[in-house]
């Protein structure tokens, strides 16, 4: 599978790329041992209602727990396992962990809708949709609270095996989730052709909405076409009071970011929540978390 991986990635590298994408290789075998250890870890980033303000859900942010190197982020580490087949044994990893959260807030009487990001290569993957029917019944969570996110992508694009895996999992009652919208090239077929029940902003435009007119234009067209076609709207990368005010007057349903909270431990989502709870002030959360 790397084997396979490897020409197509060095040939669009340049030379320094190049080697640390070898340097990056060399976490491969580490990288296998972590997810059988447990060495990676699941933060949670709330999303809040716009109306309500109210946390409607949380996406769900592999991190890794390196033994040398403390923290690495999912970009230091997710590319590696895409293009090494660990991307699967990863993707089960991450499932596993925020289906067994999404069961344990279930059982505390306030279910929490978890999302979880999905790699284009896992949708190349027949087995998949079975694959997260086990694990759905094994956590004991109905379909509905999990939301796959999935990045858009010029490889997917008129590929027959991705649209397939997508409609399988849509019948089974999952949500899909168009992450990083706005971005890619082939949002609008996707729109089309799968059922989505979801669209991400992408975060570029969110944070230059104060700044720059075009993407003040591009947000309200977004939250716009999700409007038409019945969908959640979700803008990412929210950090500002300016950008949600933007978000509520154009009708935005959700919003996710820092202004809220930085994805977080689990135990820090229960005092986020618990704090917020508490309080009837509506200014931003924990600002500790990621730094
Ligand atoms: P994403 O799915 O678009 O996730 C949102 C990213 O934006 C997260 O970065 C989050 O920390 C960051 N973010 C959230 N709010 C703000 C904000 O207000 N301002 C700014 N500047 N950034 C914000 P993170 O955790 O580093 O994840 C990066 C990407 O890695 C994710 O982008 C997703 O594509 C991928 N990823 C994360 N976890 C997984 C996973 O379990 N599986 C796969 N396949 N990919 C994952
Ligand atoms: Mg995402
Ligand atoms: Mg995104
Ligand atoms: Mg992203």
């Amino acid at each position: 599978d790397a084997a396979k991986a490897l020409p197509r990635g060095v040939a669009v590298y340049s030379g320094a790329m190049e080697s640390r994408s070898v340097h990056r290789l060399g976490l491969v075998p580490e990288l296998r041992r972590a997810i059988e250890q447990d060495e990676l870890t699941v933060h949670y980033q709330p999303k809040v209602a716009l109306a309500t303000r109210e946390l409607i859900g949380v996406e769900c942010l592999v991190r890794w727990n390196h033994p040398e190197q403390g923290l690495l982020m999912p970009g230091e580490f997710v590319p590696v396992a895409e293009h090494t087949g660990l991307i699967g044994p990863l993707t089960r990893w991450v499932l596993r962990n925020a289906l067994a959260e999404c069961r344990r807030w279930q059982d505390q009487g306030r279910p929490l809708g978890v999302s979880v990001n999905l790699s284009a290569r896992t949708l190349q993957d027949p087995d998949f949709p079975d694959e997260l029917d086990q694990l759905l019944a094994d956590a004991g969570v109905p379909p509905e609270l999990l939301t796959l996110e999935i990045i858009e992508g010029g490889a997917l694009t008129d590929a027959e095996r991705p649209l397939a895996t997508l409609r399988r999992l849509a019948e089974r009652g999952v949500r899909l989730s168009l992450d990083d919208f706005g971005v890619g090239t082939s949002a609008f077929s996707y729109l089309r052709t799968i059922p989505v029940h979801e669209i991400k902003i992408d975060r570029s435009f969110v944070l230059g909405m104060n700044t720059d007119a075009a993407d003040l234009g591009i947000v309200r067209s977004i939250v716009g076409l999700g409007r038409h076609l019945g969908l959640s709207v979700v803008a990412e990368g929210v950090e500002s009071e300016r950008a949600l005010a933007h978000l509520e007057e154009m009708g935005c349903d959700i919003a996710q970011g820092f202004l809220f909270a930085r994805p977080l431990p689990q135990d820090r989502l229960e005092s986020w929540v618990a704090a917020r709870t508490e309080s009837t002030t509506e200014s931003s959360g924990d600002p500790s978390g990621e730094s």
